[in-house]
């Protein structure tokens, strides 16, 4: 048997003592032994802070996203690889995609997330900022700043690849290094990516460390700046959660356990519905998929007590044409479970079960299971196993055993009222459906059930062919549920990143957090040249560097050239009766117009840096402009995201936010906005930088 090593503080190491042993899921041969005894590694925690933790945190969001980018293109190029090591694991071709190119996803969606949406700055301003004083000199703004900690990432054996991508993406981006304790039974697929994160060179050192086996006393040397995530059984999560050393320094614990996930079809959906059709297919295809070794898996069928027949016949028919075996024949459907221990886990629940309120409509015993496959007659292989409760409001087994295979019930309910209580029933899920074509009913439904739910899907013949499906989490939804679900929120856009991150509330003046920000807050001093700001590269504008315009008196002209040039005869602009009549008392110019004035008085119109506007934000109206009001305009550098160049032939440049502000005679402020642009750089990437 091979040795699986570690990769802690920068070397590849393996333990010495009792070893654990990985088997091929599919052919029952043993493979791998696991031993982290004796390894250093409460040291791996200190190297992390001081190698991988130093160096991510003084990379921009920016670069991080581009170091992200570059290794999800690494991996995909190298995927085929893992597709071979996903196969001892029992997976089919398409449970392995999921892994292993859904993962990689995750990361490329992280990258353009922060590349889209961070600062190219370690400090992340989270909102505007907060006026708190009369005078304008005394205000406040969140910001969040980078941990000086480890994020120790222990996870399930069902989506090594996945499992650990979905928490490495968020931790990189927050400026933290990682330390991967994957699940034994399949660490052998985490760590063949990570060796090939650690071959690119791509990753800073001491950002990603590996520890295959246990992590030993790593939690006495956690401290207040670390994070844990945990992703597993409910019963070693609490264990862990509840540790004397997290309670004591108060450490960040993400927790993600046990979720008896339900799909419920809608009391209006008959068999000739194509919506029927659709429940029955996502129900089998949650239920095979993994072979149900999925968290998101449907566990819980709740259907009309006088649908339950048609239900049971169709889901029957359809699980009957799924082919168990060796995941390498084309025939196969579904593969092993990922060892024997999990498959006796598996037998014991459903015996669970079947003691407790529930009966078996087909599988729940091995005993006339057909494997498809010479080699796979030893393999951790599990019936496909359809249980029903007549009586799920008597028997509470059937709400929180989860069965971790493909293993679901069906449960019948007497009307909406009673679909919702059995939902809640599950006591905190990560992923709940309801199948309908009502939305009144859907409507009724998910204001009752999202309080139990991290993310829910309505589907109805509308969504149904663009639907992701129950069972997938998505990089920028929220991946986490309440309750026995664990509590946890391991994605969810950039919510996720903020998990590791310190928010800190900032009061001060607005040039004090003008400055900390390095963002321009209005109140704050501004810098006036004699060079127009458009005629500025990139790399020459300041923050803070603002343009003062002329002024311009608006007409009753003005008013009537721009309701016949837009057409928009508005009668608060064009009809003097109703204007008079109105909030303003007299005709008052579009709020359109005072915008494209505005653009007309700061703009410098000559060919130059600027390429293009491309878009508003946050525009508001805040006072009318009558006729004979006058105009003037402030525009002020906000903020600069520096752009990476993609192709040589690409014109580098970044993008420039500026503070719009128009004010009347009266220095009102009528107006006020942000423009973005496009601003030329000097110069380009270095040709080996190029994205
Ligand atoms: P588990 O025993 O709780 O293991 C989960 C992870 O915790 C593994 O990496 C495991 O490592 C590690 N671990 C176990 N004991 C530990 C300890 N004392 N200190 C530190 N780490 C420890 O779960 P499992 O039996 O492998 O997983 C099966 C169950 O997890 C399923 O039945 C399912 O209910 C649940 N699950 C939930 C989700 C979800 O997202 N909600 C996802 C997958 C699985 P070793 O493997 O080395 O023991």
């Amino acid at each position: 048997m091979q040795q699986l090593y570690s990769y802690l503080s920068g070397r590849w190491v393996y333990g010495q003592g009792q070893a654990r042993a990985i088997h091929h899921a599919v052919t029952g041969e043993p493979l791998y032994q696991v031993c982290s005894d004796g390894l250093a590694l409460a040291a791996s925690l200190d190297y992390a802070r001081e190698t991988g933790g130093k160096t991510l945190a003084q990379m921009t969001f920016q670069q991080r996203a581009q170091m992200m980018k570059a290794v999800a293109k690494h991996l995909l190029a190298h995927k085929e690889e893992l597709y071979e090591v996903s196969y001892q694991t029992g997976a089919t071709r398409n449970d392995s995609w999921v892994d292993i190119e859904g993962g990689i996803a995750t990361l490329f969606s992280y990258a353009g997330l922060a590349g889209r949406e961070l600062p190219d700055d370690t400090l992340w301003p989270e909102d505007e900022p907060i006026p708190l004083s009369k005078q304008g000199q005394f205000a406040a703004r969140h910001v969040l700043t980078s941990r000086p900690g480890v994020a120790l990432h222990i996870n399930a054996f069902n989506f090594p690849c996945w499992g650990m991508l979905e928490k490495l993406a968020p931790t990189w981006l927050a400026g933290m290094p990682a330390i991967i304790k994957p699940a034994t039974a399949t660490a052998q697929l985490t760590q063949a990516m990570v060796k090939l994160m650690i071959d690119s060179g791509l990753v800073p050192k001491g950002a990603l460390q590996l520890i295959c086996g246990g992590i030993g006393d790593m939690f006495e040397h956690l401290d207040y700046q670390d994070a844990v995530t945990f992703t597993g059984s409910t019963q070693t999560g609490q264990k862990l959660r509840s540790h004397p050393r997290l309670l004591e320094k108060s450490i960040a614990f993400t927790m993600e356990a046990d979720s008896l996930n339900c799909c419920v079809l809608g009391e209006d959906v008959t068999p000739d519905m194509p919506e029927f059709a659709l429940f029955i297919k996502e129900v089998c295809r949650e239920m095979t998929s993994k072979a149900g070794q999925k968290c998101t898996a449907i566990r819980r069928i709740i259907v009309p007590a006088a649908r339950i027949a048609e239900v049971q016949q169709a889901l029957l028919q359809r699980l009957a044409g799924v082919q168990i075996g060796d995941p390498q024949l084309e025939q196969v459907r579904m593969g092993a479970l990922v060892n024997q221990e999990q498959r006796d886990d598996v037998q014991q629940k459903v015996a669970f079960l079947l003691q407790n309120g529930c009966e078996a409509l087909c599988g729940a015993s091995l005993d006339k299971l057909a494997i498809a496959g010479e080699r796979a007659q030893e393999g951790a292989f599990y019936p496909i196993t359809l249980l029903y409760c007549a009586e799920p409001f008597s028997h509470k087994a059937v709400h929180g055993t989860e069965a971790f295979g493909p293993v679901a019930t069906l449960m019948p309910y007497q009307n909406t009222q009673q679909a919702i209580e059995l939902a809640l029933l599950g006591q905190g899920s990560l992923a709940g459906s309801l199948i309908t074509a009502d939305e009144a009913l859907a409507t009724r439904f998910i204001r009752a059930t999202a309080c139990a739910h991290g993310r829910m899907l309505v589907l109805d013949r509308h969504a149904a062919a663009e639907s992701t499906g129950h069972g997938s989490p998505l990089p920028l939804l929220v991946h986490g549920g309440p309750g026995r679900a664990g509590g946890g929120e391991e994605l969810g856009g950039l919510r996720a990143v903020k998990h590791y991150m310190q928010r800190t509330a900032i009061q001060g003046s607005p040039a004090m957090l003008a400055a900390i920000g390095r963002e321009w807050v209005r109140g704050a001093t501004v810098i006036e040249e004699q060079v127009h700001p458009f005629r500025k590269y990139f790399e020459q504008l300041q923050i803070g560097e603002s343009l003062l315009t002329a002024r311009r008196t608006v007409t009753e002209a003005d008013l009537v050239n721009f309701a016949c040039l837009s057409g928009d005869h508005f009668y608060a602009h064009m009809d003097k009766i109703g204007a008079a009549e109105s909030l303003f008392g007299e005709r008052v110019a579009h709020g359109y117009f005072v915008v494209s004035a505005a653009a007309g008085l700061f703009v410098d119109p000559g060919v130059g840096p600027v390429i293009a506007n491309y878009g508003m934000e946050n525009l508001r109206f805040i006072e009318p402009v009558k006729i004979g009001d006058t105009i003037q305009v402030r525009l002020t550098c906000k903020k600069k995201i520096r752009k990476p160049q993609k192709t040589t032939e690409d014109r580098p440049h970044g993008v420039v936010v500026w503070d719009v502000q128009v004010f009347n005679q009266h220095q009102q402020a009528v107006a006020l906005y942000s423009i973005l642009t496009l601003v030329a750089r000097q110069e380009g990437d270095l040709p080996e930088r190029l994205t």
